[in-house]
């Protein structure tokens, strides 16, 4: 049996983690135009371990000189990127997409240490990224212009794709290789460069992805990482020598970055929070719905995640024996250390972020427009210093209160009846978001019906959509604008030239 240390911890646990962070960890540093800088002005950041709230690494804080040198090394790669044959580029994107494959264990536990997701989720989140890579590999010798028939007279009218130019890709914590692959694999199949501002709160997968394109070839300059906080991010979006910004985070922040681009005119792209309508019929097939929505809804990444289901509205002839069941669900979930294969549900990111959870929960709890089904605790014991929080889920939840409306970020699950479409509907927009919704019915007109109703970028029926690289993903309102993955998702980093040869 392992001993405890003061804190609780068993010795072994704390044990394993160290060995992990000093074998996989390094100073996560900055990656510019080829050069490795470990060391900046502004100093480091400490990196926590979500498990353990141990300090276990840290990441070089990139200033608006570094940032500058980033822009400026992205701006000279820009010619010689762009004009790279497509073969070549294709082979370069396939090499990387091949080299994630081949390090994966490495960034499974990386991306475990990062942000605390379990195993699982971060290595499918991982080769979810080489997919993308690899998919985006296939584009450049496909991306092609028109020729338009011209009048009045004889001409030759045509246009051209071009690349914006540098790219700032801000990356979000909560997948951060998978979001990094999402923005590269389109912009480089585009013939732009990257300046990548890797996430303070999970550095370390982002920074193995930069060693990565080092070790295949990618040419110096093409990809820049910049680690560092909120003003990494504001040096690097108001930087008159950036294109196009490509921006993965919360509203609020969004809102402050469109506010700085618009100095330099700067077009921006932005994948940000929802609230997703989880909406479950009375034909449904409900034992999965129920699984569904439980694990979706309270579990998958602590909550953590723009797209999940964390709104359920469930048909009132069968509400309280489904509501049983996605208690059941949720309450049989092992969690617990995200390095123990077993581990159904790691902590949170932060403890920043479990403490905000705990205090809606709370808050949730006191105001008295819902019922505690399940949940609300932090965990003790042997996570006391880990950010976990108990998968929870609140019943009738009034739909005016806060818990039905707002992005939580977290284990928290709001269910609530419903007795009509309209009124089903009528709830699931009662929120700014518009990312996802989901829709549980055996009946094929009302399918279509709802999915067509639904104020949402994608809509997934009894199931939950994979997101495959070919699918464009992105929302409207408080979640943004803009779309990454497919067609579209390449478009987003190219601009159509018009050329008009009079003949
Ligand atoms: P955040 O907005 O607080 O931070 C995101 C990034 O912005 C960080 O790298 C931060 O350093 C940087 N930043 C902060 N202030 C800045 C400023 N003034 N200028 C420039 N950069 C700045 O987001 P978060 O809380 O870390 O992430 C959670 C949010 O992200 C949630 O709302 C979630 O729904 C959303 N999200 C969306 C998607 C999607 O694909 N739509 C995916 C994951 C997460």
């Amino acid at each position: 049996m392992s001993s405890m240390t003061a804190s609780g911890h068993s010795r072994a646990h704390v044990d394993l983690h160290r060995n992990l962070a000093e074998k996989t960890l390094r100073r996560a540093a900055i990656y510019s135009g080829g050069n490795w800088v470990s060391s900046t002005a502004s100093g480091t950041m400490e990196h926590r371990n979500p498990t353990t709230g141990e300090v276990q690494g840290e990441l070089v804080i990139a200033g608006s000189s570094e940032v500058d040198d980033a822009v400026s090394a992205a701006r000279a790669a820009l010619a010689g990127w762009r004009s790279t044959p497509a073969d070549v580029k294709r082979s370069l994107l396939r090499s990387l997409a091949d080299a994630i494959k081949a390090n994966i264990d490495d960034l499974e536990v990386l991306g475990v240490l990062d942000n605390g997701n379990t195993r699982a989720t971060v290595r499918a989140a991982a080769l979810r990224g080489a997919d993308f890579l690899d998919y985006y590999a296939g584009w450049p010798d496909k991306l092609s212009g028109l020729v338009i028939p011209s009048y009045p007279g004889d001409a030759l009218n045509y246009t051209v794709p071009e690349p914006f130019g540098v790219v700032a890709a801000m990356v979000n914590w909560n997948g951060p290789l998978v979001a990094t692959c999402r923005k590269i694999g389109p912009a480089l199949a585009a013939g732009n460069t990257v300046v990548v501002k890797s996430p303070e709160l999970a550095p370390f997968q982002v920074q193995r992805f930069a060693e990565l394109c080092e070790a295949v070839g990618i040419p110096p300059g093409v990809v820049n990482i910049v680690p560092g906080g909120p003003e990494t991010g504001a040096a690097l979006v108001s930087h008159a020598g950036v294109d196009k910004v490509s921006f993965t985070g919360s509203t609020a922040t969004a809102k402050k970055i469109m506010a700085a681009a618009a100095v330099n005119l700067t077009p921006v792209a932005l994948e940000l929070g929802g609230k997703a309508a989880n909406i479950v019929c009375a034909d449904a097939d409900i034992e999965k719905a129920a699984a569904m929505a439980g694990m979706y809804g309270a579990v998958v990444n602590s909550g953590q995640g723009c797209l999940l289901p964390t709104l359920l509205l469930v048909e009132d002839g069968i509400y309280d024996a489904f509501m049983d069941r996605v208690v059941s669900v949720v309450e049989s979930v092992k969690i617990g250390d995200p390095l123990d294969r077993a581990t159904a549900m790691g902590p949170l990111i932060s403890s920043g972020a479990r403490d905000r959870v705990a205090s809606i929960i709370d808050g949730a709890a006191a105001s008295g427009g819902s019922t505690l089904l399940t949940g609300g605790a932090r965990l003790g014991g042997e996570f006391e210093d880990g950010y976990f929080l108990q998968p929870t889920i609140f019943g009738d939840v009034d739909p005016h209160a806060k818990i039905a409306r707002e992005e939580i970020f977290g284990p928290v699950l709001s269910a609530l009846r419903f007795d009509s479409e309209e009124e089903a509907l009528s709830i699931a927009h009662g929120t700014r978001y518009a990312l996802s919704g989901f829709v549980h019915t055996n009946d094929v007109r009302r399918a279509h019906r709802m999915a067509g109703a639904l104020k949402a970028g994608s809509v997934s029926v009894n199931g939950i959509n994979p997101l495959a690289p070919s699918v464009p993903f992105g929302g409207s309102g408080d979640s943004g604008f803009g779309r990454e993955g497919g067609e579209e998702g390449l478009l987003e980093f190219v601009r159509t030239k018009n050329v008009y040869v009079s003949l």
